[in-house]
C-alpha cells in the first residue's frame, strides 16, 4: 500500500461488492406487517420504543412488495397457509423467513387438523425461535443471527 497512500486522500476507503450488498441488506431489513395470533403481540412490542427495532435499521412495510423478511408470527391454519404463501411469493428476492414461536415452528399445542405443523411445510424457513410466546429478546436475537448470516451470503462471488 506504499505507493497508493500518496495517491489517494484520507477518505477512501476499499471494500468488495458483496461486502457492500451485504451490508446494505443486513442494515435495512424490512418485515412485512403480518401477525397471525398471540405471537404478533410480542413482535409488535419489539417493534415498540422499548426494544425499537428501528435502530437495528428493520422498519416494517405495508406491502410484501417493499419487504424482504416476513416474520411468521402466530398459529399457522390450513385456511390462511394459501396466503400466506401468496404473501411471500409476492416479496422480492432476496428473502428471508423467521418463525416465531411454538405454533409457527412446529404447530405447537394445536396438533389438530386445521392447524398447519410449522411454517417451513409451505416457505421456507431460516430462524425458528421456541416459546409460547417467545420473549421479545428472542425474536431481536433472531434478527440479529439473521443479521450475521447475511453477512456471508456470496452476491458476485461463486
Ligand atoms: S406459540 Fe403460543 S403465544 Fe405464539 S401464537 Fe402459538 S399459542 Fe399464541
Amino acid at each position: 500500500m506504499g505507493v497508493m497512500e500518496h495517491k489517494f486522500s484520507d477518505n477512501i476507503i476499499t471494500a468488495t461488492v458483496d461486502g457492500v450488498i451485504n451490508w446494505a441488506r443486513r442494515s435495512s431489513l424490512w418485515p412485512v406487517t403480518f401477525g397471525l395470533a398471540c405471537c404478533a403481540i410480542e413482535m409488535m412490542a419489539v417493534g415498540a420504543s422499548k426494544y425499537d427495532l428501528d435502530r437495528l435499521g428493520v422498519i416494517f412495510r405495508a406491502t410484501p412488495r417493499q419487504a424482504d423478511l416476513m416474520i411468521v408470527a402466530g398459529t399457522v391454519t390450513r385456511k390462511m397457509a394459501p396466503v400466506v404463501r401468496k404473501v411471500y411469493d409476492q416479496m422480492p428476492e432476496p428473502k428471508w423467513v423467521i418463525a416465531m414461536g411454538s405454533c409457527a415452528t412446529s404447530g405447537g399445542i394445536f396438533d389438530t387438523y386445521s392447524t398447519v405443523q410449522g411454517a417451513d411445510e409451505i416457505v421456507p424457513v431460516d430462524f425458528y425461535i421456541p416459546g409460547c410466546p417467545p420473549r421479545p429478546e428472542a425474536l431481536l436475537d433472531a434478527i440479529v443471527a439473521l443479521q450475521e448470516k447475511i453477512k456471508g451470503n456470496k452476491v458476485l462471488r461463486k
